[in-house]
């Protein structure tokens, strides 16, 4: 691990520091009184590209009035990504993997039928007027 996230206030702190340069808590990595977030706690899905249809887990950092700030990787807490309200969803595990899994399997498919269209290109030659439908 390279780093944490201050639980109070969000700064990345590298995990050997004693306090948190920001805001002066203890920097404390285990047990219950931890102070560090050392992984993506989701409570969120995201739609964040238009056109796509990828929904990230995320954790809602703040709730603004038409935005909300999000972050989908632990760096993110310090830096979080602005995605409008209504793109944001509740976390659903069920439907997240469902979506997962064809996405998966839609790469691969499209995969495999560009892979059997490239196999009849490979028959085309170059053409040749003596013999134009050879
Ligand atoms: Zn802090």
């Amino acid at each position: 691990m390279d780093g944490v996230v201050c639980a109070s206030c969000h700064t990345w702190l590298i995990p050997d520091s004693a306090a948190c340069p920001a805001c002066g808590s203890p920097v404390v990595l285990e047990g219950e009184g931890k102070t560090v977030i050392d992984h993506l706690q989701p409570n969120c899905l995201i739609h964040r590209y238009e056109g796509s249809d990828l929904l990230e887990p995320a954790a809602v950092i703040k709730v603004g009035k038409s935005n909300v700030k999000a972050a989908t990787r632990l760096k993110e807490y310090t830096k979080p990504i602005t995605v409008p309200k209504h793109k944001v969803f509740s976390f659903d595990q069920t439907v997240l993997s469902s979506v997962q899994a064809l996405r998966n399997e839609r790469t691969a498919t499209i995969h495999r039928y560009d892979q059997m269209i490239q196999s009849h290109w490979q028959h085309l030659r170059p053409y040749n007027p003596e013999a134009p439908y050879k």
